[in-house]
């Protein structure tokens, strides 16, 4: 660069921008090439990027564009000077800081004077010592660079605040942080709606002030403890002072200022309502359910000693019916006609069913009542044999055969399960086909229970009466064999009052199981 025309602006400074070639920018302004030549070489070592202009005018063009870590500024220029240069760039918001070294060959208070008062940062005399310009330059080149650190280093705080301020906003619920001692730092906008109170007016404010009873959570968290404290619900104020249920989660988190605690806040009035509205219903379903059982027992209480009453009550007048019939037929031994003898016979033939009928009744009470007992341990092979020795007679007489497998003991009460057994049985019996009855006992280990099957090869029953011939009064076969249709009604009495089911499989014509399940 030995040739240079006149009044140029001249520029080596590569085309990246400082911040990220790390140079800064230098602006050396001399009306004489060859001076401009000099410095430019003295200042080429520092490895920044050095701009030339010839003329003030040139100079402030390029500081309108570029940002100058200093300006190198010869005082004696023709059209117009150094100072007036100087005072120009001053003049200008963006350069107003900008250091400006004055070069100059003379020495005079004067010119100092008025240079410092242009807010010269210092005054070069020619000739130029190399190493003092260098090493002069070289101050400003580091003030520059630490001042750009400095603002990057701010840029990137402003921006990670930026971020966290967002994540603040974009949170579904009131955010505050505070410190340890609950001084509120930060606060979201929805803080604001939630309180009634500016954002502004809750930073600085105790977090107690709002909600009285919001405590730090346990310091002992580890530093990157994540885990947000569980859900907790306190009472909040607004601004006005009126209260309101909030939901609250904490998360505290270790700066190097101390500990911060984030908390979450989140207006429950609705679910508190939605609460306070289950628990009445509960209560009031409670209330109706209690009031209604109450009414049940009392009337199956009532029910139950009316039959009671009523199948005792009614035994008397029925045995009087009966013996009455029977003095009349022996009274009048012989001289009553057919007629009137067979009329008699069928008033004996009716009250004795009804005798029966009574006295299943009584039975069929007395097995709903039974659970009320204590219970004891039941060998129930010990159940079945009394059962079939009860109905010894009917067995012999049908020439029925009873196949027992082992049957466990079980915490129980030992009438019900023999009436249970005995009722079975003797159906079995009753309802047999034309083979000779064989019935099959077994119990098999279910899921907390025992559960007893009594297989028989009668006539079977069909699939749409298997529910209902276990009701009072119910049979299927009336005609057909004698009964008071209570038999099953009492099973299932006996087995419900000892907390277990009983329930039928059968195919007609291929005999039926009758199943019982009791808790082990
Ligand atoms: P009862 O035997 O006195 O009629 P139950 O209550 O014992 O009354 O039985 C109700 C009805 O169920 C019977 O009338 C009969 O029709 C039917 N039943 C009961 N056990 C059997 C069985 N093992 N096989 C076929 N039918 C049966």
């Amino acid at each position: 660069m030995t040739a240079m025309p006149e009044r140029t602006i001249l520029s080596i400074a590569p085309k990246a921008p400082p911040e990220e070639n790390g140079r800064v920018k230098l602006l050396l302004v001399d009306d004489d090439p060859d001076n401009l030549l000099a410095l430019q070489a003295i200042l080429e070592p520092l490895g920044q990027d050095l701009m030339l202009a010839q003329t003030g005018t040139d100079a402030l063009r390029l500081c309108l564009d570029h940002d100058f870590a200093a300006i190198l500024l010869d005082v004696r220029m023709p059209e117009m000077d150094g100072f007036e240069t100087a005072e120009m760039i001053r003049a200008r918001k963006k350069s107003l800081q900008t250091p400006i070294l004055f070069v100059t060959a003379y020495r005079s208070d004067e010119q100092l004077f008025r240079g410092y008062n242009l807010g010269a940062v210092d005054f070069l005399f020619k000739p130029i010592v190399p190493e003092i310009l260098q090493s002069k330059v070289n101050v400003f080149v580091d003030l520059r660079r630490t001042e750009q650190l400095l603002r990057r280093k701010a840029e990137e705080l402003a921006r990670a605040e930026q971020r966290y301020r967002a994540v603040l906003e974009a949170a579904p619920d009131a955010m505050v942080i505070t410190n340890q001692a609950g001084t509120i730092e930060l606060a979201n906008s929805r803080a604001d709606t939630l309180f009634g109170r500016s954002r502004e007016a809750l930073i600085g404010r105790d977090i107690h002030s709002v909600l009285p009873a919001w405590e730090c959570p346990d310091e002992g968290l580890p530093r990157t403890s994540l885990q947000p404290t569980p859900e907790q619900r306190l009472i909040a104020y607004r601004d006005d002072g009126s209260p309101f249920p909030a939901e609250i989660t904490r998360n505290s988190f270790h700066t190097p200022d101390g500990l911060l605690i984030t908390t979450a806040i989140r207006d429950a009035t609705d679910q508190a309502h939605a609460e306070a509205r289950i628990q009445k219903t509960n209560l009031e379903l409670e209330r109706r359910v209690a009031e209604r059982t109450a009414e049940l027992r009392y009337s199956n209480e009532a029910l139950r000693q009316f039959a009671w009453a009523a199948s005792h009550d009614l035994q008397e007048p029925i045995r009087t019916v009966a013996t009455y019939s029977q003095w009349l037929s022996q009274i009048m031994n012989g001289n009553l006609g057919a007629r009137e003898s067979k009329m008699l016979a069928t008033i004996e033939q009716h009250a004795s069913r009804l005798n029966q009928l009574l006295a299943a009744l009584r039975q069929y009470i007395q097995v709903s009542d039974s659970g009320q007992h204590a219970r004891t341990s039941v060998d129930c092979n010990a159940v079945v044999k009394a059962a079939a020795w009860n109905l010894e007679a009917m067995i012999q007489e049908s020439g029925a055969s009873i196949e027992c497998g082992a049957l466990p003991s079980i915490s129980s009460l030992e009438l019900p399960l023999v009436q249970l057994f005995q009722n079975l049985i003797s159906n079995a019996i009753k309802y047999r086909s034309d083979d000779l009855p064989v019935i099959r006992i077994s119990a098999q280990e279910g899921e907390n229970c025992w559960i007893f099957s009594v297989q028989d090869n009668g006539i079977g029953i069909d699939p749409k009466y298997f529910d209902y011939i276990f009701g009072v009064f119910r049979r299927l076969h009336g005609s057909q064999k004698s009964g008071t249709g209570i038999g099953l009604a009492i099973c299932r009495a006996a087995v419900e009052r000892l907390g277990g089911r009983i329930w039928v499989e059968s195919t007609p014509g291929n005999g039926s199981t009758f199943h019982v399940s009791l808790p082990v």
